[in-house]
């Protein structure tokens, strides 16, 4: 490969990454949060993520719930918003957008932005378009951004690691080497923990050891494509082409709903929580997917949770399945006694249904037939709107909404009468305890 041009950035590029992102987005929604220490993933158990906060005092996402518990007592545990989180996400790749077309939505904090040949358009450098960029998304989101701006992928992201929180790196080509002289080759994206235990035999150890070798060394040593893409990289030359392609593929289906004013009876919040469920579920069968992880929460009047998450032995959008399980579980979560607001499920770890491994044990034959008569219900909904048909264990979940809406016209407010009677269906093999 021939060496890089003289030119600083014969393409810019620039990656963006949000800093502590699902832990920053709760403190952005809800003020009481601001300034304290917020762990995200109360659900499932385990840190999602750790606000600023928390890492100043050394907390991380490798600890353990009870660790942190024990070296910070005052932290906040809510469980992932998910959904809040997917919006901000998508905040932020249109915010990007604004500013170059091409934008690749790499993950839910991080983005990259291709800003080569933009300059005489903003009449501003690289560095001013990536600074402009990383402005706008910081006020209008209110989160801070590390951002990194270099000739490729690979390096740009490095670059946005460089200084946190809030970090701005700008490193030309030829700022490379004394970039990478220092950084460990193990912190490149795209190298493990594995690999750079086989390139430390081979003697790089830094990322800037790699991007001293040349092809015949490459060669010599029969180095694999993607390092190979790596080291061209870390030269300066751009090899990664950015994926425009915006992510249509839906992550998670997240189904929640606040009822006032609220209860503690037990089973009209488990009903709400069905309802919850049944929605997910019909909204998963319309994009053809299957849940291989599941959470159920419980939301307090005083803005706690209780949730659970959940691996789903055989992948599944079947509402009977999920309810069971949900029944099953719920008394880990319901306290009686404890006021409650919201219940909410989120399916998660999504996969086509064409896709959905078959099971050895039969459950796909149960399912065969239980989604004949989610086929059937579905097509009632179509006929004659959402939930015509819902299953017993939403039934006070539903009575309830009714009285709402009953209410609401008394109250003078607009309202059609709705002349399709809602009606349960009684499916045996579903076997409903509720
Ligand atoms: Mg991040």
């Amino acid at each position: 490969m021939r060496p890089p041009s003289d030119n600083p950035f014969p393409r810019a590029i620039v990656h963006f990454d949000g800093d502590s992102f699902f832990a920053s987005v709760e403190q952005t929604m809800n003020q009481a949060l601001r300034g304290k220490v917020v762990i995200t993933g109360g659900e499932r158990g385990a840190p999602t993520s750790v606000s600023l906060e928390g890492k100043k005092l050394g907390l991380g996402r490798g600890m353990s719930m009870q660790q942190i518990r024990e070296r910070c007592p005052e932290a906040v545990i809510v469980p992932s918003d998910y959904t809040a989180y997917s919006i901000y996400a998508h905040r932020m790749y249109r915010i990007a957008r604004r500013f170059t077309p091409k934008v690749e939505e790499y993950s839910i904090d991080e983005c990259f932005a291709d800003i080569t040949g933009l300059e005489e358009h903003y009449h501003a450098s690289y560095a001013e378009i990536a600074m402009m960029i990383k402005r706008a998304l910081e006020t209008e989101l209110g989160l801070t951004f590390g951002v990194g701006l270099a000739p490729n992928k690979v390096t740009a992201k490095a670059a946005s690691k460089h200084r946190k929180p809030a970090g701005f790196t700008v490193i030309s080509v030829q700022e490379l080497p004394a970039f990478l002289r220092d950084l460990p080759i193990g912190k490149i994206w795209g190298i493990g923990t594995a690999s750079s235990i086989e390139l430390s035999k081979l003697g790089i150890r830094t990322a800037l050891d790699l991007a001293l070798k040349d092809d015949a060394w490459l060669a010599a040593h029969s180095v694999a494509k993607p390092y190979r893409e790596i080291c061209y990289e870390l030269q300066g030359h751009f090899i990664r082409e950015l994926n425009l392609e915006p992510d249509c593929e839906i992550g998670s289906i997240i189904k929640s709903r606040t009822f006032s004013p609220p209860s503690s009876r037990r089973e009209f919040i488990f009903s709400q929580l069905s309802k919850n469920i049944e929605n997910a579920c019909i909204k998963a069968r319309r994009h053809g997917v299957h849940a291989r992880e599941v959470s159920f929460y419980l939301k307090t009047q005083q803005f706690t949770y209780h949730g659970l998450a959940v691996p789903l032995s055989f992948p599944t959008a079947s509402p009977s399945d999920l309810i069971r399980l949900a029944s099953d579980m719920f008394d880990k979560m319901y306290r009686p006694n404890v006021l409650y607001r919201a219940t909410g499920v989120s399916l998660r770890a999504l996969i086509p249904v064409d896709e959905s491994p078959l099971d050895l044990f039969g459950q796909s034959a149960v399912n065969e037939r239980s989604s004949q008569v989610l086929e059937a219900v579905d097509a009632l909904d179509h006929r004659y709107g959402a939930n015509t048909v819902f299953l017993a264990s939403s039934m006070k979940a539903f009575a309830f909404k009714e009285r709402k809406r009953r209410d609401h016209t008394v109250r003078g407010r607009l309202s059609l009468p709705s002349d399709i009677s809602k009606k349960t269906i009684d499916i045996p093999f579903l076997g409903l305890a509720h």
